[in-house]
């Protein structure tokens, strides 16, 4: 069979490995050397120019259906419990608390509840939206499973490496947010995250509210190929009489769009990490789209105010 393995950042350093035991099984095959950023970013493009028969695309659940074979080795760590102890005593306040992790440590969600329990709190584990698959997993872009308790627990427990994961999940939520790091032992509140985030947000709105023309990014990548969501927007847009275009790439190149000069800001219909996280690469405000019709909103009231 012919293979192409496919690699987040963090795990290309055993790509070799890898190739090498599957070659020994007979099989003929090829390493992505591109970015993978998740399950939403299959090679697919490469798979077919090289007409392999199969993508082993490891590190991730599966995210999406597609027609393409696709083999998912998702990648498990056994992270030390031992920091659960150090969390207690911020969590002396609360005795109903939600769990979160990531998909490497999904399978010790069980033990986390366990040690929970038997010191005396009220465990809840949400359910994702549907791009994460398990309970108690987030991802970036799928935040269900801690959305979903927020009503039900006092705070929350993040167990799992950096905080990339969790941000999504504490933007979502209102209750105290603990991220409890196993790799670094580094157990802290992430609530500033929450305010600051917010700040910015509404500095990007205000940024946008002279805009003229938008740029609305769509995705190639499979997952997160949104052109409908595009085609609504850029229609909204111009419904109230501003210019807009669908600018097409596979990762969102920043140089790029500091070239394009003609727009005045950027709608982010791909990842919705990216008005997140990148927008201090760019020199225009990065709008989301739910930030898009906050902007279209006060601009209304503003006129309607004026008449
Ligand atoms: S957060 Fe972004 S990069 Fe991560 S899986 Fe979701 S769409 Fe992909």
């Amino acid at each position: 069979m012919r293979i192409l393995l496919q690699f987040p950042e963090g795990l290309k350093q055993k790509a070799l490995e890898h190739a090498a035991a599957l070659e020994k099984e007979g099989h003929e095959v090829f390493i992505s050397a591109s970015q993978t950023f998740g399950a939403c970013d299959l090679a697919i493009d490469e798979a077919k120019a090289l007409k392999a028969d199969k993508i082993v695309h490891f590190g991730h659940n599966e995210f999406h259906k597609t027609d393409f074979n696709v083999e998912y080795v998702p990648y498990r760590i056994d992270a030390q419990l031992g920091i659960l102890r150090d969390t207690l005593k911020y969590l002396k306040a609360f005795s109903k608390i939600g769990i979160v992790t990531t998909v490497q440590h999904i399978h010790q969600l069980g033990e986390i509840q366990d040690f929970y329990e038997g010191n005396g709190k009220e465990v809840h584990i949400g359910k994702p939206y549907g791009f994460a698959k398990e309970r108690g997993q987030v991802l970036g872009c799928d935040i269900g499973s801690a959305a979903s308790i927020d009503k039900e627990v006092e705070a929350f427990v993040y167990f799992g490496g950096g905080i990339f994961h969790p941000i999504g999940a504490l933007l979502s939520t209102t209750k105290p947010f603990l991220a409890a790091d196993p790799f670094n032992n580094r157990v802290e509140f992430i609530d500033r995250y929450r305010e600051q985030e917010r700040k910015r947000q509404r500095g990007r709105i205000a940024a946008a509210l002279s805009a003229k023309a938008f740029g609305i990014l769509v995705s190639t990548k499979n997952g997160q190929h949104n052109i409908e969501l595009a085609r609504l927007l850029k229609g909204v847009i111009e419904s109230k009489g501003m210019k807009a275009a669908i600018l097409v790439s596979n990762s969102i190149d920043f140089e790029a769009l500091d070239n394009m000069l003609e727009f005045d800001a950027f709608v982010n219909t791909a990842c919705p990490r990216i008005a997140i996280d990148d927008n201090a690469r760019i020199r225009r405000p990065l709008l989301s789209a739910n930030e898009l019709m906050d902007v279209i909103r006060i601009r209304a009231c503003g006129e309607e105010g004026r008449r």
